[in-house]
């Protein structure tokens, strides 16, 4: 297995009109989830992933195994609960520039993952671990759960890679949050942060000095992404160098650029290309997913992804 990814995903559902949910009256539904997402965006450019969870056994499971398989994931090792629901989350359009988002997520059937749960061969045949600072937020069981898929992939030699993800609206406060998503930052090989979750962890300082701060946690190699800008990378085998974005003339929806980014950088790596070579693809990744509607809609296949980098010259008319 090249990569196997731990998490929750969740039925989302987007009011067709602005305004208070309260008088939203027709919804679209997709699925969301930062884990699914990096698993599919793999497997669009022909990586085996694997996408560990477990879902209710319920329309909502149903639906999304079905949809997370079809796109080629391996979800051998998910499971369904009898007793716990899949979560769900609503968005709210409240106002210009007021989004709200809205979970039904406690207990749900992925927060029950623990420790006991979780196969070891379920980790054991993958070169990388893809984690997110979602997970240990769900519960305490979730948290042991990592715990043991960290060991079991470092007992085999598998590579951890690590995004902050933050979610404030899951943690007790903020103080709990700082805590466990460092300590899940200083167990990785990788980790891959934004501005604002490294300023969440370390207060205001410099891109230059966040990169820094993450080294100084014990991390090989740090990426953090910058947005438009592209991203920032360092690592032993990399001074620290500035990897631009590709210009993108409309953000469409900017969510789900993170988990592409990840699958890119990953994808890059797989392939054996140099660590800033593959954080191109990333920023490649990031930027395709931004100009199109949905998380996981603009994920690219081999072909568009290549044609995007050469800006287009690979266009099949
Ligand atoms: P998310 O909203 O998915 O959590 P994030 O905050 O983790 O995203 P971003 O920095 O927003 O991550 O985006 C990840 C990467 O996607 C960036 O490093 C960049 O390569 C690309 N990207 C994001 N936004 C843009 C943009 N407007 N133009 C070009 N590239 C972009």
């Amino acid at each position: 297995m090249d990569v196997v990814t731990i998490g929750e995903t969740m039925a989302l559902f987007t009011p067709n009109e602005e305004g208070m949910l309260r008088h939203a009256h027709s919804f679209s539904m997709k699925f969301g989830g930062a884990e699914s997402n990096v698993a599919i965006g793999l497997s669009r450019l022909g990586h085996r992933s694997r996408w560990i969870s477990r879902l209710g056994e319920d329309e909502f499971g149903d639906a999304m195994q079905s949809f997370i398989r079809g796109e080629g994931v391996d979800v051998s090792y998910v499971t369904r609960d009898q007793t716990a629901p899949t979560g769900v989350f609503f968005k709210e359009f409240r106002r210009l520039n007021d989004t709200r988002v809205y979970y039904y997520r406690k207990d749900s059937a992925a927060s029950k993952m623990s420790a006991e749960w979780l196969q070891d061969d379920s980790v054991s045949d993958a070169e990388y671990l893809h984690i997110t600072g979602i997970t240990p937020g769900l519960s305490v069981s979730c948290r042991e759960m990592l715990e043991k898929a960290i060991s079991i992939a470092k007992g085999n030699g598998t590579k951890i890679v690590f995004d902050p993800n933050l979610r404030l609206k899951i943690w007790k406060d903020e103080e709990e949050a700082r805590y466990f998503l460092k300590k899940y930052a200083s167990e990785s090989d990788i980790v891959l942060p934004g501005i604002s979750e490294a300023e969440f962890l370390f207060g205001a300082c410099s891109p230059e000095e966040y990169v820094e701060k993450f080294h100084a946690l014990g991390i090989e190699t740090v990426i953090m992404k910058l947005g438009k800008e592209g991203a920032l990378v360092s690592s032993q085998s990399v001074p620290l160098t500035k990897i631009p974005g590709f210009p993108v003339e409309r953000v469409v929806d900017p969510v789900g650029a993170g988990d592409a980014f990840a699958a890119g950088v990953l994808s890059g790596l797989l392939d054996g290309l140099p660590l800033d070579e593959a954080v191109l693809r990333g920023n490649a990744m990031g930027a395709m997913v931004t100009m199109v509607n949905g998380d996981a809609e603009g994920l690219p296949n081999r072909s568009d992804l290549a044609s995007f980098i050469n800006g287009g010259l690979d266009d099949v008319t």
